[in-house]
């Protein structure tokens, strides 16, 4: 199963996302916490990121091109993937349509979970994640055990630097503009599917299961 989550940031594309993987064995990759980990790790590739990042601003088609090419050809995306947060652009959408054919294979579904912008930016705020090992939590409606502290590993949980109300808004008008035309490429593909992402996570989900099956 070769899925895509598309949708705003803070849609909940990577709550579902990891939530896809647990269920159909499959890996979960998002290019957002491929560069976190690069910025953490303070490779040259995460420094190129950070500064697009900070920003709110997409990191450029030629640094996330071949990383996603080279990943969906490790041996643990046989059976399929979760691809969250590419593609992000229509160049590269058309860079992985090319890179998939030449595979002689497609995407199943692009699902797109949608929700409008006043209640991301409710979203966003309440956001605080594990750089450690990449899980999401929300202050209201995903509260970790004890606060502020990683149920999965113990590390700190922070507000992440592009979490931050400014940035959020811009994030909101480079989603507007470079991703959100994502919606009418995969239609005419024909592999979208839409799913109500303002419902609870598990309700979210289970509009999801109803689609992929058991
Ligand atoms: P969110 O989950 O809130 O949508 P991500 O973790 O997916 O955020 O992405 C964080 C940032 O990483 C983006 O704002 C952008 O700067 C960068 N990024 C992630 N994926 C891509 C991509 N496919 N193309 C360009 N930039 C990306
Ligand atoms: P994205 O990957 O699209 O940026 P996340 O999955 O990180 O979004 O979700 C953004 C924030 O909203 C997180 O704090 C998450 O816990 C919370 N969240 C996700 N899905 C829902 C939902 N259905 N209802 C309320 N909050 C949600
Ligand atoms: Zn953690």
């Amino acid at each position: 199963m070769k899925l895509i989550m598309l949708g705003a940031p803070g849609a909940g594309k990577g709550t579902q996302a990891k939530k896809i993987a647990a269920k159909y064995n499959i890996p979960h990759i998002s290019t957002g916490d491929i560069f976190r980990a690069n910025i953490k790790n303070g490779t040259e590739l995460g420094k190129k990121a950070q500064s697009y990042m900070d920003q709110g601003l997409l990191v450029p088609d030629e640094l996330v091109c071949d990383l996603v090419v080279d990943r969906i050809q490790q041996e643990d995306c046989r059976n399929g993937y979760v691809l969250d947060g590419f593609p992000r652009t229509i160049p590269q959408a058309e860079s992985l349509t090319a890179a998939m054919e030449k595979l002689g294979t497609k995407i199943d579904y692009a699902i797109n979970v949608e929700v409008p912008d006043e209640n991301i930016l409710k979203r966003m705020g309440g956001r605080r994640a594990c750089l450690a090992c990449g899980a999401t939590y929300h202050v209201e409606f995903n509260a970790p055990k004890t606060a502020d502290i990683c149920d999965t590993c113990g590390a700190g949980l922070v507000l992440r630097e592009d979490d931050k109300p400014e940035t959020v808004q811009k994030r909101l008008d480079v989603y507007h503009a470079q991703t959100q035309p994502l919606i009418d490429y995969y239609t005419k593909a024909g592999v979208l599917a839409e799913v109500d992402g303002t419902q609870d996570m598990e309700d979210v989900f289970k509009a999801i299961t109803d689609l992929l099956g058991e």
